[in-house]
């Protein structure tokens, strides 16, 4: 049977690009090597902030308001619960990367926030103990999205259209020439017109001409039964500039009454292949020692870890465009541990790509020749000048 567009990876990015290829009429066949919503990639753990006055850039507002609209839609559509829109809280010191990065997104796009000072944030969240310089940059259109219901959610809606979607079936390798695209996977040899590549911390395997440097880093993602369980029910998604700069963030209480805290940076570089998935007791010890002084009901008792991967660019921003050697590709990849939040934007603008070859959504920003030695920057980050 002859197929449209073949989509490698259905993780978080390529079930949503599936989903919309297939949603839009294209015959799809997809390819993960791993089983629906797995623990091997990076989109599992049950939990994912998802945040709207972005400290990244504020370019990735537009893309958030979208992806807003769609995680509801796609919830409706699938009948999962996807997304819990408990607020967000970004604590720090004013001059530091979260709290000016987040006002100049909130400002530049007129977002509604707070800003919070140390005396109020304890007042109205009496689990976060701040120092009294920092403050909090509070909104409501933010929150906590649970990556496996949304794989699945996404798989279940391609399905729905007609996507042939193959799980245990590992791409070898691709090519594609003027007549179209080539998969060898190690069963069969499927042919195509175009073909989207989504394969997560896999990327550099799969995308070694692709003229992007991908760092995979390994992340732990921590759960807690806080002291006082009724004090987290509810509670607000928040990250945590603490001494260094360093992030953290964490949720507030799952179905299984433990709360989930870790790292934004600094993780280790490593190999999906090679990959140590065990969690040490040191590294307990140290969430647990930068979380306590900031959070402290929040890291009581350890309950369990699991390892996770970032797939990062230089710069942390995703590499979303048709691949420049190969105009029958589409490459989605390099979400430098913060894309879960833009997963079925993600899946609208591949679609977009694949269908028409451009999109109206922004992503200059992503532009893969950005790492290339020619190339001039596409992008300039001068929003802060603009405010009003
Ligand atoms: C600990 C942690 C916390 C995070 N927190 C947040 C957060 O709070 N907010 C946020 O927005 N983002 C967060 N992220 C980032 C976000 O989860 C990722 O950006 C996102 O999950 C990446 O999705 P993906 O589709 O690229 O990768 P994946 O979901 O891993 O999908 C890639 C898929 O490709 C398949 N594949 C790869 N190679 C092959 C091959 N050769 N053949 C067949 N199949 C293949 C894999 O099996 C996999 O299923 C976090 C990530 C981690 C690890």
């Amino acid at each position: 049977m002859g197929h449209d567009v073949i989509v490698v990876g259905l993780g978080g990015m390529g079930s949503a690009s599936a989903h919309r290829l297939a949603a839009g009429g294209l015959r799809v066949l997809g390819l993960d090597r791993h089983p629906p919503a797995h623990d091997q990639g990076s989109s599992h753990g049950g939990s994912r902030i998802t945040r709207q006055a972005y400290f990244e850039d504020p370019a990735y507002v537009p893309l958030l308001r979208r992806a807003g609209e769609l995680w509801d839609a796609v919830a409706e559509e699938s009948g999962r619960h996807l997304v819990d829109w408990s607020g967000g809280v970004m604590v720090g010191r004013p001059d530091g990367p979260t709290i000016s990065g987040s006002l100049a997104s909130a400002r530049y796009w007129g977002l509604e926030h707070e800003l919070l000072d140390a005396g109020q944030i304890h007042t109205r969240y009496p689990t976060l103990r701040p120092s009294d310089a920092d403050v909090a940059l509070v909104e409501r259109r933010a929150g906590s999205v649970n990556p496996e219901e949304s794989v699945r959610a996404h798989l279940d809606l391609a399905g729905r259209y007609g996507a042939d979607l193959r799980h245990g079936e590992t791409v070898l390798d691709w090519t594609a020439t003027d007549a179209g695209v080539r998969v060898r996977t190690e069963r069969a040899t499927h042919e195509a017109d175009r073909l989207v590549l989504a394969p997560g911390a896999w990327a550099p395997d799969l995308l070694a001409d692709l003229g992007v440097p991908m760092q995979i880093e390994r992340y732990v993602q921590f759960w807690f039964a806080p002291s006082d369980p009724a004090a987290f029910a509810g509670h607000p998604v928040y990250i945590w500039e603490g001494p260094g700069g360093r992030q953290f963030y964490g949720f507030g209480l799952g179905g299984d009454g433990t709360v989930k805290v870790a790292f934004f940076r600094g993780g280790d570089v490593c190999d999906p292949a090679s990959i140590d998935r065990t969690v040490h007791p040191g590294e307990v010890e140290e969430i647990r020692a930068f979380a306590a002084p900031h959070v402290p009901g929040a890291v009581a008792e350890f309950v369990r870890a699991k390892t996770c991967m970032y797939t990062c660019t230089p710069d942390h921003h995703f590499v979303i465009a048709p691949h420049p050697a190969h105009p029958a590709v589409t490459v989605a990849c390099g979400f430098s541990g913060h894309g879960f939040k833009f997963v079925p934007v993600v899946g609208e603008i591949v679609a977009d790509l694949v269908t028409a070859g451009s999109t109206s959504h922004p992503i200059d920003l992503f532009d893969p020749a950005r790492f290339s030695a020619r190339s001039t920057p596409a992008h300039s980050t001068h929003f802060g000048e603009h405010v009003a």
